[in-house]
């Protein structure tokens, strides 16, 4: 008998039909003989309709009032799910986040998980219940308030969940089969991955790649869990996530495992900044403080005539309006003379493990957004990633060019979208 820790995406439980063909899954886990912990985000567009509507209420809503509005919509998915458990025959109880026990800092919409202490829902287990848990949501340990994990955080909890109760595996279901070498939505021709290094998925996640939360995958590489991403909607094998590729694999391992985009950044550029030593360091310390992220920077050569150089960096859209203002307020003490800010910005990743021991991949991949007319903007590198900036609009286009020069195209089409808007 094993412990297995299921989490079901918001596109899996959109209506009540869904619902019911989510609790038979389940319900055949638990007669396969296994224990089952059950995390479920919210139903369909659930949570992008509350942001909505707290929107035409006010501009910027109270991060603990934000939280407690949309933690309600795991509340939901959670609920009807016990009961079309319960119709069929089987124990299920729900459990919010705080009565699992997930507990996290302060930070609203992006709360961390600091601990876990699983104790009802390990009663619930031993009494032959199913548990089911709202996912994405936890309690500050300091302010005792509830907490969001940030959008997609549902898997992070499932993983974090199967951690502390030391699951044997954690399955994520979603609308498509697995992981996929590139968005199914962008790149049709895109193929499935039998298995992705924690690595290599954490680059992915990393770079807009929406399949898995990142902290999900931090926190699996962390326990070393494996975790299968499939879908609610067929019985197909899906995708492993795990500490390497299997044994024998390494030879037909592509070079390039999986292509991402992202137009969720945008980019900032400081005109005319005093190049001194220790400016750069005040600049991105202001930014720090307020916790803001950023990814990436450049900065060009100064020119010798003013002494003055630009630096661009890319960060969250839904951070640009506080960087903005936190730059502004820097402006006299920094001397720098203005600052630009660009939304309309795509960012292109692609990611693979074979990329250490293979050269040429930078030359193939600007060779093929040349051929496609795309300006690189910015461009960035870790061991096994290439990301560059775009605009906006080039950045499917690229997604594809880059997926046909990396051979990573399907021979037939084996991406089916099950549901979900996508959005
Ligand atoms: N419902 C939340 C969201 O849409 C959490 C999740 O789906 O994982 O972001
Ligand atoms: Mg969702």
């Amino acid at each position: 008998m094993g412990l297995i820790v299921q989490k079901y995406g918001g596109s899996s439980v959109a209506d009540a039909e869904g619902i019911k063909r989510v609790a038979n899954r389940i319900v055949a886990a638990k007669r396969d003989g296994n224990q089952v912990v059950v995390v479920v985000s919210a139903m369909g567009d659930t949570t992008d309709e509350l942001i909505d509507l707290a929107e035409q209420i006010t501009p910027i809503p109270q991060g603990r009032e934000l939280d407690m509005l949309l933690t309600a919509g795991e509340r939901i998915s959670m609920a009807l799910l016990a009961m079309a458990i319960n119709n069929l025959g089987h124990e299920a109880s729900s459990f919010t986040g705080s009565q699992a026990g997930v507990i996290t800092t302060s930070a609203h919409g992006r709360a961390r998980i600091i601990d876990v202490t699983p104790g009802r829902i390990k009663e619930a287990l031993d009494s032959g219940a199913i548990a089911i848990v709202a996912g994405f949501q936890g309690i500050s340990q300091d302010t005792k308030d509830v907490t969001t994990l940030g959008r997609g955080g549902s898997d992070t909890t499932a993983v974090a969940l199967a951690a502390a109760l030391d699951a044997d595996v954690c399955e994520i279901y979603t609308d498509v089969d697995g992981v996929f070498s590139a968005d199914p939505r962008v790149v049709p021709s895109a193929k499935k991955l039998k298995t992705v290094t924690y690595d290599e998925m954490l680059e992915l996640a990393a770079s807009g790649a929406k399949v898995l939360h990142l902290r999900c995958v931090e926190y699996a590489r962390r326990y070393n869990l494996p975790i299968h991403v499939r879908s609610s909607f067929s019985n197909n094998e899906g995708t492993w996530v795990v500490k390497d590729h299997p044994e024998g694999g390494a030879m037909e391992q592509a070079i390039i495992s999986g292509i991402a985009h992202d137009k969720s950044e945008a980019k900032i550029t400081i005109v005319g900044v005093p190049d001194r030593t220790g400016v750069a360091a005040r600049i991105f310390q202001a930014i720090a403080d307020a916790d803001i992220n950023i990814d990436m920077i450049v900065q060009n050569v100064s020119a010798a005539a003013t002494g003055l150089t630009d630096i661009s960096f890319t960060l969250p859209k839904a951070e640009g309006a506080e960087a903005t203002s936190i730059l502004q307020k820097l402006q006299g003490e920094v001397g720098f003379a203005s600052i630009q800010y660009d939304d309309q910005i795509g960012k292109l990743s692609l990611v693979g493990a074979g990329m250490r021991s293979h050269p040429g991949v930078t030359a193939t991949f600007f060779g093929a957004l040349s051929d496609a007319g795309i300006n690189i903007e910015m461009i960035s590198t870790s061991e096994i990633r290439i990301s560059v900036i775009c605009r906006a609009a080039d950045l499917e286009r690229g997604a594809k060019a880059a997926h046909t020069a990396f051979e990573l195209d399907a021979d037939q089409n084996e991406a089916v979208v099950y549901g979900g808007s996508g959005r």
